[in-house]
């Protein structure tokens, strides 16, 4: 598959300095600590691609991952850090929901969350975003090595429930960076989002 391919392509401070290229872009969100590194390190099968965040709030920068000439990862910057200004998240918001809606090479969207913390007010508002701008969303529990399989299911049909009742047609997985669980499904889902 072409996961394994990834290199890195650029980065861009926002959203608005994104180049308008074709192709297909599948982009990665969830606040910071959520285990989006992880994940995209685990689907691409890299040590260090994304790199698994250690300074808290810092500014970060949109980084944009080649698959192939028509395929791209675009790996959004965490948010929900406490520290950050207010206007700040207000304009992070703000072109957050324009790219979520102008962006036509955008497929679909992963929304990271802690299986433990799913849900959270900014990911519900970034679900919203997307699903009204019909773009497909996956939301995706991570750190599922961290509860027992029992509570892991339970977890995971409380969140579908949650996201049924709240915002309709959204898929809802698990996954563990550390033992795998989940990514052929993340790599299934992601495959047909990105199909030409
Ligand atoms: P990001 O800020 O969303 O990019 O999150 P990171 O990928 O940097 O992960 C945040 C923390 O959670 C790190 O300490 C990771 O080692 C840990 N983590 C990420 N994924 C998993 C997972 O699947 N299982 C466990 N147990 N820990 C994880």
């Amino acid at each position: 598959t072409y996961y394994t391919k990834a290199k890195f392509l650029t980065s861009a401070p926002d959203i608005k300095h994104l180049n308008d290229e074709g192709g297909l872009e599948v982009a990665f969100a969830g606040r910071s600590n959520a285990g989006k590194s992880s994940a995209l390190n685990t689907l691409t099968r890299q040590r260090n691609l994304a790199r698994t965040s250690k300074t808290p709030g810092r500014t970060q920068l949109i980084n944009v991952f080649e698959l192939d000439e028509q395929r791209r990862l675009v790996d959004l910057p965490g948010y929900g850090y406490a520290q950050v200004p207010i206007a700040m998240k207000k304009k992070w918001q703000a072109s957050l929901g324009e790219y979520l809606q102008k962006r036509t090479c955008l497929k679909g969207l992963v929304v990271l969350m802690d299986i433990r913390h799913p849900f959270k007010d900014l990911d519900q508002d970034l679900i919203h975003w997307a699903v009204s701008a019909n773009l497909p969303v996956l939301a995706l529990l991570t750190k599922s090595d961290k509860l027992k399989s029992g509570k892991r299911k339970a977890q995971l049909l409380m969140a579908r429930e949650a996201a049924l009742a709240f915002c309709g047609d959204v898929t809802v997985n698990t996954f563990s960076a550390l033992n795998k669980q989940g990514l052929p499904e993340l790599e299934q889902i992601l495959d047909k989002w990105l199909a030409l």
